[in-house]
């Protein structure tokens, strides 16, 4: 069992994405707190399982106080089970923590930060939209090891309009010298509802399919060649240094979400719970159920999300998950997957295409 936290906030919106995220606005924070601390309470009874693995998503998670930080972690170690947690990762953002609260995030028992750095060129970061400097990613950076995590990752993202093979590169260099244990490197997306797919709709933001393949197997060359081992088509990792959270999701373990628009699946059922902070609250804090859109999912549905989930991953998918009548001979002629101990597995050339590739094999 796996617990995920969503904590919406965000100082400044990055135009690109589509996360359920808003400004702290008039709300309350420790409103927001009390109310997460209350949907966790009303769902501890149905939640006995130990958790394995905590990850508080967002939004900017480093953004909430040091106290409110303080209340949410121990309401949360007093409500459940967490006493198995073998990884616990706070996403932050660059700018919005010192060493003071780094160190408590660490205290509260935070093993693991996922740092949003995306780029260490301001061109890019203006391009993005981001509203912190390549030196405050790099000090961020530096303060997390100076409060002594051990593991570090950094996200970066490529296929940005106008962004040059040497950019990437040098970011990708510049991420290595940091020496991460582990990197995210994700291909820009135009999400639904986003300034971007607007201004790419227009053609005022181009894409470029065969670029932004050259930029994927450029990263995948240059972090294979410092040691990174490529475990998901986004994350490259030192070795032990994959992140669970993400591997017991790509492998369809049950997980709780809590937070506004927070997604569980939770024994064959899927759901979602109130993408509205102020109505979220409302909702907790009054003891009534914050989920909405729950759904039972099939033994079809399941299969089809295990597929297009596992492709991306280094071990692959099981043959057994396949329909009988599937065109894995006809992917492994082209070159795009593999198959051997059951297993079929994405070649360096079917990396680029995993999403293709899986929905010709549900
Ligand atoms: S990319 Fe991160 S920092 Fe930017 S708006 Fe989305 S959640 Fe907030």
């Amino acid at each position: 069992m796996h617990l995920y936290v969503h904590i919406p906030f965000c100082h400044h919106i990055c135009p690109y994405c589509g996360f359920y995220k808003h400004k702290p606005g008039a709300l309350a924070n420790a409103d927001f707190v009390r109310a997460i601390l209350a949907e966790a309470e009303r769902r501890t009874t149905a939640e006995k399982t130990p958790f394995q693995t905590v990850y508080f998503g967002g939004g900017t998670p480093s953004l909430l106080s040091k106290a409110h930080l303080r209340t949410l972690c121990e309401g949360l170690a007093e409500r459940f089970d967490l006493s198995s947690v073998r990884e616990w990762t706070l996403e932050a953002n660059p700018a919005t923590f010192d060493i003071e609260k780094a160190a408590l995030m660490r205290d509260f028992g935070v093993t693991r930060i996922s740092l949003g750095v995306q780029s260490f060129h301001s061109e890019t970061l203006a391009t993005l939209g981001r509203d912190h400097s390549p030196a405050e990613a790099i000090g961020a950076f530096e303060t997390l090891r100076a409060a002594g995590f051990e593991n570090i990752s950094v996200d970066l993202m490529f296929s940005i309009p106008g962004q040059a093979a040497k950019t990437w590169s040098s970011d990708l260099e510049q991420a290595i010298a940091l020496q991460p244990n582990h990197i995210s490197a994700y291909n820009l997306t135009y999400e639904e509802d986003t300034e971007f797919l607007t201004r790419h709709q227009s053609g005022e933001l181009d894409g470029n399919e065969d670029r932004d393949a050259d930029l994927f197997y450029h990263a995948i060359d240059l972090l294979e060649s410092h040691g990174f081992h490529h475990y998901e088509i986004s994350n490259y990792a030192l070795p032990g240094f994959e992140s669970q959270h993400n591997r017991a999701y790509w492998a369809g373990a049950d997980y709780l979400g809590l937070g506004p628009g927070a997604v569980s699946t939770l024994h064959g059922e899927r759901s979602k719970t109130l993408a509205d902070t102020a109505a979220y609250v409302r909702a907790a804090l009054s003891g009534l159920d914050t989920r909405t859109d729950i759904e039972a999912l099939s033994p079809e549905d399941l299969r089809i999300e295990r597929i297009a989930l596992q492709l991306r991953t280094r071990e692959g998918i099981a043959t057994g998950l396949l329909p009988s009548r599937n065109p894995v001979e006809s992917l492994i002629q082209q070159g795009l997957i593999t198959e051997s101990d059951g297993q079929i597995r994405l070649t360096r050339e079917g990396k680029a295409l995993a999403d293709p590739i899986a929905a010709a094999l549900v």
